[in-house]
């Protein structure tokens, strides 16, 4: 019998239970894009709340991305060492922590939010750059991975995705090279740093000429194959996906589940279940062996104490999205809850 708080490898980690905590964008930064104290006390609650792995908010590689105004970016100058005492704490607990890498738009001086086909070849290189010197400083920020977000809305998903992608070089048309600029960056950090590589991929999308699961998977074999060390699966902008709680009919479970046939990497399952017994249930009825959560330590942080003592949890999150792109990660629902008073 599998259980959410198994002792279990993941890579050549051991992780203290099969919940990896997953991150948006809720952050805390102050406005030159230090860290807060809010930031250290709610990674070390969750550090100490029996999660197994932690991946961070994401971190864009650029200080004007539109994702959120506040976004972590790693273009400030005590990033390293206010990181570096993240990681500290986090690693008191005996959890891997991963930094997760990504931007939304790519701008060029006057040129704003360029897309595929107008990369030059000078561009992707930059791109490449930056993802590498990003990486190399989360090393010596004492990250033990990170994870490249090639999933949801952000510019290497639509990059690798030929409803997007309509360049007709090596970095264009068939999946290996849309993936090529990715597989690139996987080399040269994997030839420079001891990181872990994650990488975040849409299960597939419903958009016309969009990625089918046929595709994810070539795209998962290829990551593998190019030195990816596990996959985390997750939803695309699409209604289809967002089937909160319902383990009978989730596609998300379904396209993982057959991602996992494929390859032999650690997949983390995507966020969305929040329920302590229908986790242990598609433990033990499917191959999948790690979920991901997010919104639930917005919440609470320290949800998994409870869990683990108590049995039978169910998070507060009702999936409202109310948290998103907000300042502080902090739950709007709650203090309406008659629970929160209790
Ligand atoms: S604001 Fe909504 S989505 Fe965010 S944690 Fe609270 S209930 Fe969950």
């Amino acid at each position: 019998m599998k259980d959410i708080f198994d002792r279990c490898g993941f890579g050549s980690f051991e992780l203290n239970s099969r919940i990896v905590r997953t991150g948006l964008w809720e952050s805390q930064r102050e406005p030159l894009g230090n860290f807060t104290p809010e930031i250290y006390d709610r990674y070390e609650s969750i550090a100490a709340s029996g999660v197994g792995l932690i991946i961070t908010e994401v971190i864009s590689l650029y200080p004007r991305d539109v994702f959120s105004k506040y976004t972590h970016t790693i273009n400030f100058n005590r990033f390293v060492r206010e990181a570096k005492d993240l990681t500290d704490l986090v690693h008191v607990y005996d959890v891997p922590i991963f930094a997760q890498l990504a931007f939304v738009q790519y701008n060029k001086r006057t040129e704003q939010n360029l897309e595929a086909e107008d990369l030059s070849i000078e561009d992707i290189r930059k791109i490449q750059a930056d993802f590498i010197i990003a990486a190399q400083k989360m090393d010596f920020a004492g990250f033990d991975g990170i994870q490249i977000a090639l999933g949801n809305n952000y510019f290497l998903s639509r990059f690798i995705n030929p409803s997007y992608n309509f360049r007709h070089d090596e970095y264009g048309g068939n999946t290996l090279n849309r993936l090529r600029m990715v597989l690139e960056i996987i080399k040269v950090i994997k030839q420079n740093t001891k990181l872990h590589i994650n990488c975040r991929l849409n299960a597939y999308d419903e958009s016309q000429n969009g990625m089918t699961i046929d595709e994810t998977i070539e795209i998962a074999k290829l990551l593998e194959k190019h030195g990816a060390d596990s996959l985390q699966i997750t939803r695309p902008l699409s209604s289809v996906f967002f089937t909160r709680n319902n383990t009978e009919s989730n596609p998300l479970i379904d396209a993982t589940e057959k991602i996992l046939e494929e390859i032999d990497i650690p997949v983390i399952l995507g966020g969305g279940l929040t329920s302590q017994n229908q986790i242990n249930k598609l433990l033990n009825e499917t191959n999948i062996e790690y979920v991901s959560m997010q919104r639930p330590f917005v919440a609470d942080p320290s949800f998994l104490v409870d869990w683990q003592i108590k049995g039978n949890g169910e998070s507060f999150c009702q999936a409202c999205n109310n948290c998103y792109s907000k300042k502080a990660s902090t739950c709007h629902l709650k203090p309406c809850s008659p629970e929160y008073y209790k």
